[in-house]
């Protein structure tokens, strides 16, 4: 398996590949590849005859106070991961690949932005929404992967896609979780043993959400106000939002519909983390 370093040189891995009559899958990542990663390389080659991951921690994504120095980088393993799962090659550019000196263009995804996570992290989606721009652009890919785990992520790139005529389609993953619920995330290897029982709190919600609306109820207060109450019994944790929106839009509804996306994020010690089911 390759890895590619320059943009010139995924692009044209990906013009070849096509020119073979292959289709080009992408699987943009920040590296710290686990089995929700893998989920979505196999999901990639299942369909695609190709196969890119990208690997890259994208600066503009995160705050000034946020993780991006720690955030773990484990290249060699992520190669390992990514070729034992079918991928073709792995695109590992450097920061000055994907923002050249004086970098000055940016992609907005106006309101989506600023609602669920981009509320509680100013200029997250812009950071999300330009990277995986230049990738969409770079690598040209027919179908691109990501996981129904960053589930308003999800909105902003489907809007993205959609507003800039982008040719690739958004697939989208379930999420994986561990055995007992925790679903995978590069960050949890940031929770301390404590901390890791606590966090089961988000899959428990969640779980008890999704027996509530099976239970009939689709009321979007009751649906949140117990959550709250689950959350109030577990001091350590510290809430960001409880929301029900609508998951194209973020905006919030009022009743639960199939579609609808139940979606919560949270503080464990210094770890954020998110969760969320969508609404059967
Ligand atoms: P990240 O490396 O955290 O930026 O994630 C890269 C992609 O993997 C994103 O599309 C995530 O939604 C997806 N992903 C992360 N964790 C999981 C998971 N537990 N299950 C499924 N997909 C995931």
């Amino acid at each position: 398996m390759q890895i590619l370093r320059t943009v010139a040189e995924l692009r044209q891995w990906s013009r070849e590949g096509r020119r073979g009559g292959k289709t080009i899958g992408l699987v943009p990542t920040m590296g710290a590849l686990h089995a929700g990663h893998a989920s979505l390389i196999r999901a990639a080659k299942a369909s695609c005859g190709l196969v890119a991951v990208s690997v890259f921690v994208n600066p503009t994504q995160f705050g000034p106070n946020e993780d991006y120095a720690v955030y773990p980088r484990t290249l060699d393993a992520d190669c390992a991961l990514a070729e034992a799962h079918g991928a073709n090659v792995v695109f590992a550019p450097a920061v000055e690949e994907l923002y050249p000196t004086g970098a000055a263009t940016f992609v907005e995804v106006e309101g989506l932005s600023n609602r669920m996570d981009g509320a509680s992290r100013p200029g997250h989606f812009r950071g999300v929404a330009t990277v995986v721009a230049k990738l969409l652009i770079a690598a040209e890919p027919d179908r691109a992967f990501f996981g129904q785990k960053d589930a308003a992520q999800v909105a902003v790139l489907r809007r993205m896609v959609a507003d800039l005529r982008l040719a690739a389609e958004i697939v989208v993953c379930p999420i994986v979780r561990e055995g007992d619920g925790l679903a995978l995330s590069s960050r949890n290897v940031y929770l301390s043993a404590e901390e890791r029982m606590q966090a089961l709190t988000l899959c428990r919600v969640i779980l008890a959400t999704e027996t509530r609306v099976a239970g009939g109820e689709r009321r979007a207060g009751t649906l949140i106000a117990a959550v709250i109450e689950t959350f109030a019994t577990e001091p350590e944790i510290c809430v960001d939002y409880v929301e029900l929106v609508n998951w194209a839009t973020l905006e919030p509804v009022e009743t639960a519909i199939p579609g609808s996306l139940f979606a919560v994020a949270a503080w464990v010690g210094a770890t954020r983390l998110i969760d969320n089911t969508i609404i059967g």
